[in-house]
């Protein structure tokens, strides 16, 4: 006889991560084309050096970093291994079982998995026609039971942001007992009129928190480093949850060299945003209807021939994202990457 597990395993999706396939341009996950800078290359081999020593388990040093970075204090700022570790975690201490999670959708993949994880329930409210969260219908769907609402923004993978007026009148009408997450995994791309700070929300109120993560325009996806900034009462029941040292000695070395690179990292954000300009001016000129982006990636809606475009894509040695029946998402690479990858799609539109 199989040991007992939980009964409810097969209602817990897998997670799908973007493939990469040996030779072809991957534009698949979203993450930076560029390795670390020497110096972030550096500060990593050091820390290897002493790989025999567990890490420190609060990873201090670069909460303190980032508290001066942010402008905030210590003790409002957690680290964990990669901020989709924080989302599992946010969940696990704000919600007990049957409680629900709200979210748009499509959204980030992992928020209905580590709600079912947390045995939580999670409830997905169709975003509106042009890819944007509908946060009206968000509000109107709190219950008794909600605990935790994730608005991403931009929102993976449809690329819309929240403007900052639309969120200030969403978190007025969300009652104070139901914690909002800002993720803002992509917050370094924003360039917008009426950007949201996510930081400066959860400093405001006492049922926000903001995500943030070195896995994106910081270019550390492979190391496993975020960080969730908000309210004392919030930041100590996440960090309760923590697995002790997820965090290795590697990744908080690595996110420290970044926030000492300055404006390095962050101003490389500059070539992607202009290259997504270029990017979605072009799938325009195709006929595609690509939502407005304030991230490193765009989004085709191409509903039922999402699998043949992404199948065509990679013929053309170019892995995107697909979500079958849906649409797909792209990355921006560099120049190159992004020429190879709108050659594959002006040839999907005249085979059509
Ligand atoms: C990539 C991503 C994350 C987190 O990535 P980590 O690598 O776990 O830090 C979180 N939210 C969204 C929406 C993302 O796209």
């Amino acid at each position: 006889m199989a040991p007992d597990v939980r009964s409810d395993l097969d209602a817990i999706p897998a997670y799908v991560p973007g493939a990469s396939a040996p030779g072809a341009v991957k534009l698949a996950s979203n993450e930076t084309t560029a390795g670390p800078l020497p110096s972030v290359a550096a500060a990593i081999t050091d820390a290897a050096s002493a790989a025999n020593r567990y890490p420190d388990i609060t990873s201090r040093t670069l909460v303190e970093r980032l508290a001066d970075f942010l402008g905030v204090g210590a003790e409002n700022v957690t680290a964990g291994c990669g901020s989709v570790a924080l989302c599992q975690q946010l969940v696990q201490a704000v919600c007990a079982p049957g409680d629900e999670v709200i979210f748009g959708w499509r959204s980030f993949e992992a928020y209905p998995i580590i709600a079912r994880i947390a045995h939580a329930v999670p409830v997905s409210i169709p975003n509106r026609a042009d890819g944007s969260l509908d946060l009206d219908a968000v509000a109107e769907a709190v219950t008794d039971r909600t605990r935790l609402i994730f608005v991403c923004t931009p929102n993976n993978p449809t690329g819309p942001a929240v403007d900052r007026t639309e969120l200030v009148a969403f978190l007025d009408r969300i009652p104070e007992r139901v914690t909002v997450a800002l993720d803002e995994a992509y917050y370094e791309y924003v360039r917008s009129d009426d950007p949201v700070d996510g930081v400066a929300e959860a400093m405001a109120r006492p049922n926000v928190v903001s995500l943030r993560t070195f896995s994106k325009a910081y270019g550390l996806a492979g190391l496993r480093v975020g960080y969730l900034v908000g309210p004392v009462d919030l930041v100590v029941p996440v960090a309760k949850m923590v697995v002790p040292f997820s965090v290795s000695s590697l990744a908080q070395s690595a996110a420290i060299a970044c926030l000492e690179a300055g404006d390095e990292l962050r101003a490389r954000t500059d070539a992607v945003v202009a290259e997504r300009s270029r990017v979605r001016d072009a799938l325009l000129d195709m006929g595609h209807a690509v939502p407005d982006t304030q991230a490193n990636f765009v989004w085709l809606p191409l509903a039922g021939a999402a699998s043949d475009f992404d199948a065509h894509c990679r013929d053309h040695r170019v892995v995107t994202r697909c979500f079958a029946g849906d649409g797909v998402r792209v990355t921006i690479g560099d120049p190159d990457e992004n020429d190879r990858f709108l050659a594959a799609a002006r040839e999907f539109v005249t085979g059509m």
